[in-house]
């Protein structure tokens, strides 16, 4: 069981990428009192605000400001922190800036899990290339010599959250985390995601579907929704559970 005082690290590549895909786990572990803080490296402002701009005399800026806002009220409803990276979409820029701030982010975190995206996405290179990213800072912010502040960090556990599309991703879900408790919380957060609307059902239907499979594998019938995340790194445990 999580310590309190633990802290999750969620790196997101678009505004809304963390709500669909890793909602329940922020609301479970800030619900346990744990530090959630994600990491918006872009508003995905290019592609994924489709609704946005069909409205007319619509413009970047508006598009940029009006995603930052739901993704803010998104991370607030989950009970998480929330910083933005405003670093470009089609194409994400992975700038040394970006970089440096994000192995900032990882020592001053001394985070106890790491969430981002798969390694693979076809439809979205950008979620390949934020996965990448963090699990580039993560490697540096673990370097002595690398130049920054604070602490080097220890070896956090990094899963990736389910993408859109799994099987063209290579996904293959490892683990099926209960999100039960805290479903109606994330239902709130992807309300609001008010430019994504058509995904609200189709992400309860996903949640639906993992939690009659963690159901299944677990003979815990009173799980009702589950996210599924697989893991970039070996489980290290002192028993096998
Ligand atoms: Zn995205």
């Amino acid at each position: 069981m999580e310590n309190a005082k633990n802290t999750i690290l969620v790196i997101s590549a678009h505004a809304a990428d963390f709500v669909w895909r890793a909602g329940g786990a922020i609301a479970l572990y800030a619900g346990r009192g744990c530090r959630v803080r994600i990491l918006c490296l872009s508003y995905g402002e290019r592609g994924e605000s489709e609704r946005l701009w069909k409205m007319p005399g619509m413009t970047m800026e508006r598009v940029k400001e009006s995603r930052r806002a739901e993704s803010a009220k998104a991370a607030g409803i989950l009970g998480a922190e929330i910083r933005f990276f405003d670093a470009g979409d089609y194409p994400l820029r992975v700038t040394e800036q970006l970089v440096n701030d994000m192995v900032g982010e990882f020592r001053a975190c001394q985070p106890h899990i790491v969430l981002t995206h798969a390694p693979a996405d076809p439809y979205n290179l950008d979620h390949a290339d934020a996965c990448q990213v963090t699990l580039r800072t993560r490697i540096y912010a673990q370097a002595a010599g690398y130049p920054a502040e604070g602490k080097k960090l220890g070896a956090p556990p990094v899963f990736a959250f389910e993408p859109h599309q799994p099987e063209q991703c290579g996904f293959r879900p490892e683990v099926l985390l209960d999100i039960t408790p805290v479903f109606d919380r994330k239902r709130k957060a992807m309300e609001a995601m008010e430019a994504q609307e058509h995904l609200w059902e189709y992400y309860t239907d996903l949640a639906r579907r993992r939690g009659v499979q963690a159901a299944r594998n677990s003979g815990r019938s009173e799980i009702t929704y589950a996210e599924a995340y697989q893991r970039f790194y070996p489980q290290v445990t002192d028993g096998l559970t």
